[in-house]
């Protein structure tokens, strides 16, 4: 099968990288050529460690890389027959390539989406083919976590959806079909948690280890709340947060003052060094 994924950023590479592994070809298309380098680093990298731990041979990584191909013109993407876009969280850019790639592409093809929070009924009203536009949400690292989200918008037809299970499953993965709300299933109830978890905190309930070992411990989650947080990014949380609280008008996804404080102060989490906890060593 040929798809074309668009954005080379942290999805983006995840996300040709399981496709050109289960065998499809895969065109990687971003704005500059220094961006598909470093994207197509990345999955040598990443392959180079599953072929180190067995999971693949070096035979499979060279033909995986042997099916990459880079370009910096969305027109690239014509003759796919799926076309994944993950580029910036930000509706009017992907208004721009939805719009192109309506044009760009023949009928046939299905356009997906990996956005965490926009509407796909939003984003398929861009193009002339909202039954052919689809969610699909791959979870961080994408190479590893099984999980696909499929968010069905409002005109997405039944052959859309059945395509796009399908494909999930042929990638090895997990898909779950979801209906297009606000944050879907997995920010609607993962950021509420979080915000609770930074409340808790701001209300000196507990300190920033005891609110993670309750959840860690007690509730048998990988990593504390807090930590989570941080790995996501706050401002991320924030913007989903925001995201809920807008698309329900419901008070209770309001952002938690002190997440909206330590987004002002620039503490990020892992990526600026700093967050709930410290990341500067
Ligand atoms: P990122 O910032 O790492 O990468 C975005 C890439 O898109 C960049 O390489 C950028 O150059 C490229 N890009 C921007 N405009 C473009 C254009 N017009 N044409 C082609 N390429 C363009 O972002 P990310 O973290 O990979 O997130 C991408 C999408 O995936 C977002 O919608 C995000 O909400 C979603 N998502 C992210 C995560 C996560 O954990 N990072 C998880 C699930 C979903």
């Amino acid at each position: 099968m040929k798809v074309a994924v668009i954005g080379g950023g942290t999805m983006g590479n995840g996300i040709a990288h399981v496709f050109a592994q289960q065998g499809s070809d895969v065109t990687l298309i971003d704005v500059k050529q220094e961006y598909l380098d470093r994207a197509v680093a990345t999955i040598g990298k990443n392959l180079a460690r599953q072929v180190k731990k067995e999971a693949i041979s070096e035979a499979d990584a060279k033909a995986t890389l042997g099916r990459l191909r880079t370009a910096t013109d969305l027109k690239a993407a014509a003759g796919s027959a799926l076309v994944v876009e993950a580029v910036f969280e930000n509706f009017a850019v992907k208004k721009e390539i939805f719009t192109t790639l309506d044009t760009a592409c023949g009928p046939e093809t299905v356009l997906a989406s990996n956005t965490s929070s926009i509407s796909l009924t939003k984003i398929a009203g861009t193009t002339g083919r909202a039954d052919r536009v689809i969610g699909m949400h791959f979870m961080n690292p994408v190479p590893v976590m099984k999980l696909v989200e499929i968010i069905c918008g409002q005109a997405t037809s039944q052959e859309t959806l059945a395509f796009t299970t399908q494909v999930a499953k042929d990638l090895g993965k997990v898909p779950v079909t979801v209906q297009d709300y606000p944050g879907f299933i997995s920010n609607r109830v993962l950021m509420p948690m979080i915000n609770e978890a930074v409340y808790c905190l701001m209300e000196g309930v507990a300190d920033r280890e005891a609110i993670d070992t309750v959840m860690k411990l007690g509730m048998a989650h990988p990593m504390g709340p807090l930590t989570l947080a941080d790995f996501i990014g706050l401002d991320i949380c924030l913007d989903i947060m925001n995201v809920l609280y807008d698309g329900f008008g419901d008070s209770k996804y309001r952002p938690c003052p002190l997440l909206r404080r330590m987004v002002d102060a620039g503490y990020l989490g892992r990526k600026s060094g700093k967050g709930f906890y410290d990341y500067a060593q």
